[in-house]
């Protein structure tokens, strides 16, 4: 096996989000770095000294132009947050540099309909969800379309509540929810293609303004204050669940790994991705999201987790974990089990001079750790 391999690659990210995690786990799993950041970021990531380079563009949306370059350097791109926060799924599917995971599952998460479609073909417990304001009939949350952090989420306690609050958002694409009171727990999770294997690596609440900071003042002294609970991420605390529910997580993420082959065949959801749930009294998970790559929470463990720990015997969090299976891939000739290069722009790879390398193969199936 040439564990120098890695080096020839080099996995890249956006500076922001989790590029930090995802890029200290590249280091660590022996592959060189590419930060690719704004100016403002440009000398916070210089400072690390498990960033190799660094490309400076003027704003996140300008990445399709760097592509051709990034051809070049052999780069692997992990994608966090942050890419789907600035590039649509068409840029997405339009890029050709090799990408970590599946980007047919985008389809499938960015429509909040179809990903509710998803989660109750795995039997996953929802929030309900209303269609029209008419048949709100208990307090709701209306959400707006993709990944924003809880940015501009309101809280409505009844049809009149909404047509006094949200009906500015007439046109734009939202989603009505029942709203589920109760603790907001993310779960971490990595599904690895090559051992078939599901792991649960870390998993955090979240902390988000206002909503975690009204219940410091008396709600004596709240009435006839017109506050509004929003639900703007602020930062993220860990959690450790009550043991008894972490069979019931665990199934969950395997029943959403097993209905994404059906939704999209044939390879599904793989990698990191973190079910958002809220846990109620009676001890039940309702899901109010699937998020199918490393969400920030797990920035919470770059040192590792207590989870992570039960199943390595080093620091392994999920930006590690993420070129760990890369690596694995690598080492068995199987990237193309672990990248999507489905643009198919450059051909089937770009990675031809690389292949020619001899290595010894192992096959798929490497073990995660
Ligand atoms: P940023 O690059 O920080 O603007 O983040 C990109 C996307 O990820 C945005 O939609 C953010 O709201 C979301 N995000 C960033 N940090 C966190 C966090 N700690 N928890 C949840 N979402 C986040
Ligand atoms: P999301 O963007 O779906 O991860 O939601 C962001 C935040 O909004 C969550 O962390 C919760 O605080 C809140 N939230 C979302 N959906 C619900 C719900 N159905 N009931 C109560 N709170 C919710």
């Amino acid at each position: 096996m040439d564990k120098h391999l890695p080096q020839l690659f080099t996995i890249a990210t956006l500076g922001s989000h989790s590029a930090l995690q995802i890029l200290k786990g590249a280091k660590d799993e022996g592959f060189h770095t590419l930060a690719v950041v704004t100016p403002q970021n440009e000398r916070l990531y210089k400072s690390f000294a498990f960033v190799d380079d660094i490309i400076v563009i003027a704003r996140y949306a300008d990445f399709p132009a760097i592509e051709a370059e990034l051809n070049r350097r052999k780069v692997i791109l992990v994608p966090h947050g942050s890419f789907v926060a600035y590039l649509s799924p068409e840029q997405h599917k339009r890029m050709s540099t090799p990408y970590f995971g599946n980007k047919a599952v985008l389809d499938w998460e960015s429509d909040r309909m179809r990903q509710r479609e998803w989660l109750g073909r795995a039997g996953l417990k929802m929030p309900r969800q209303f269609t029209k304001a008419g048949d709100i009939d208990r307090p709701v949350i209306v959400k707006l379309y993709g990944a924003q952090g809880g940015k501009g989420y309101l809280f409505v306690k009844n049809a009149d509540d909404f047509s006094r609050t949200a009906s500015h958002l007439v046109r734009q694409k939202y989603i009505m929810q029942e709203y589920i009171i109760g603790v907001p727990v993310y779960i971490h999770y990595f599904y690895s293609p090559l051992n078939g294997k599901l792991e649960i690596m870390s998993m955090d609440r979240r902390y988000e303004s206002n909503v975690d900071s009204l219940g410091r003042i008396p709600s004596s002294d709240q009435e006839g204050w017109d506050l509004q609970p929003s639900y703007v991420v602020i930062g993220n605390q860990p959690i450790s669940l009550r043991e008894s529910l972490l069979a019931e997580a665990f199934h969950m993420g395997e029943a959403v790994v097993r209905v994404s082959r059906e939704i999209c065949p044939d390879r599904g959801l793989y990698g990191a991705f973190c079910l958002e749930t809220i846990v109620t009294p009676e001890a039940e998970f309702y899901l109010m999201e699937i998020s199918a790559r490393i969400v920030a929470g797990t920035n919470l463990f770059i040192d590792g987790s207590p989870y992570s720990y039960l199943n390595y015997d080093e620091p392994m969090s999920t930006g590690r974990r993420i070129a760990r299976e890369i690596k694995n891939a690598l080492l068995s000739d199987s990237l193309e089990m672990v990248l999507d290069q489905s643009s198919g722009l450059h051909g089937a790879s770009s990675f031809d001079d690389a292949a020619t390398v001899s290595v010894v193969v192992p096959g798929p199936g490497v073990p995660a750790n």
